[in-house]
């Protein structure tokens, strides 16, 4: 495939704060990449890099073989060839949806009114507008208006479209019209790169995804390989939309009531049912009786103390709706799984009948004791 673009040891930075520190990639005509990843990641000043909105700190952009950061570059010629669809659609309010989609054809490129107009009705009907030519913007709904700004960047005959959040300002009920009209497109071959929210969309329509974070492009790879099969730790959490809340019981005098307030305040920003809520604090305290069992508690304890006290961590896979609850603790401490076949088993009785699995691994020199709570 040929590199349309080619981005080079691409950095930016405002003031003192470093927003991207080194991005390298390539796109190749046909291609449809999606951009994801956390907000404030820099994935929107990537694309205002590409197409000069803003000025890159360092690195080189090579678009069709030529260096666009260099002097000698014609930069309007550059940017006409990079449509974008901005989240507010920027349509120009006091034109009507035909004068929206013709002034640039006429006015920079120097097509004749007639053919603009011939075109722009051919794009209306593309986007499933040609009703709208004489409104004006305000007479329109979100996803029209988005519609038309699709429309007037393709009176440009871009090569690339670059969209950023195309959907982010749109009412839910207006989110599919707009991304079906990004997925003719894409069947039709044209190249893009979008930054979206909408997962399931890029998953669909893309032939890459890059995953950025920390100021680079984090992980690179098809939908299925960022999806479903993610190498790093920060995608997997990005993916999965992994909530975590974290506690440390330093040893068997923590913070009972202070514990369940971080656990029920995570709980409730997350919306989880009461019964939901009543099971989780109720599989934190059974665990905690086995950790600190009676039987040995002097001796327990003071392993726990040694061992730097134990590390609860519940996450919450929006995802996959799950709820898994871990207890990280030294590994000098005998397994809690065994402890509680000597003892009465009450505790793992309770916790067996709230989990749909229990299980305990090594890392390193901890012990981590899983629970997957029932759904
Ligand atoms: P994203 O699109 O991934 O949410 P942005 O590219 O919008 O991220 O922003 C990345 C960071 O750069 C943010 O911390 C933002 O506040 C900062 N930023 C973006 N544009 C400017 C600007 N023009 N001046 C100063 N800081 C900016
Ligand atoms: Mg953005």
């Amino acid at each position: 495939m040929d590199a349309m673009i080619k981005v080079e040891h691409l950095s930016k930075k405002f003031d003192d704060l470093v927003v991207l520190k080194d991005i390298n990639t390539t796109i190749c005509k046909g291609e449809v990449i999606s951009i994801i990843g956390p907000s404030g990641t820099g994935k929107s000043t990537f694309l205002r890099c590409l197409n000069l909105l803003e000025t890159p700190t360092g690195g080189r952009i090579v678009i069709n073989g030529e260096d666009i950061l260099s002097p000698k570059a014609d930069v309007n010629a550059m940017r006409q060839k990079m449509g974008m669809v901005f989240q507010n659609f920027n349509l120009f309010d006091h034109l009507t949806i035909m004068d929206n989609l013709t002034i640039g054809p006429v006015k920079l490129l120097g097509v004749k009114k007639e053919d603009a107009v011939a075109r722009g009705k051919e794009l209306l009907q593309m986007v499933g507008l040609a009703a709208k030519a004489n409104s004006f913007p305000s007479e329109l709904s979100g996803g029209q208006k988005q519609r038309v700004a699709i429309a007037r960047c393709l009176s440009m005959n871009p090569e690339i479209i670059l969209f950023d959040e195309p959907t982010s300002a749109l009412d839910p009920t207006m989110v599919s019209e707009v991304l079906g009209v990004i997925k003719h497109l894409a069947q039709e071959g044209m190249t893009m790169a979008i930054v979206t929210h909408e997962m399931n969309f890029a998953k669909d329509v893309s032939s890459r995804i890059l995953y950025m974070d920390e100021g680079i492009i984090y992980e690179d790879g098809t939908p299925d390989e960022i999806f479903n099969h993610p190498k790093k730790e920060k995608t997997r959490v990005f993916i999965h939309r992994i909530r975590n809340c974290r506690y440390h019981i330093e040893d068997k005098d923590y913070d009972f009531y202070g514990m369940n307030n971080v656990i029920t305040t995570f709980c409730e920003k997350h919306f989880f049912s009461s019964n939901q809520v009543q099971s989780i604090l109720l599989l934190v305290e059974e665990s905690l009786q086995l950790y600190f069992d009676k039987d040995n508690l002097e001796q327990r304890n003071a392993i726990i103390k040694e061992g730097g006290g134990i590390e609860l961590s519940i996450d919450y896979s929006e995802k996959e709706e799950e709820i898994v609850i871990y207890f990280t603790v030294t590994n000098n401490l005998p397994s809690i799984l065994k402890t509680s076949e000597s003892s009465d088993g009450l505790s793992m009785t309770i916790i067996s009948g709230l989990t749909s699995s229990v299980e305990e691994d090594d890392v390193g020199d901890k012990t981590r004791f899983i629970m997957k709570v029932k759904k």
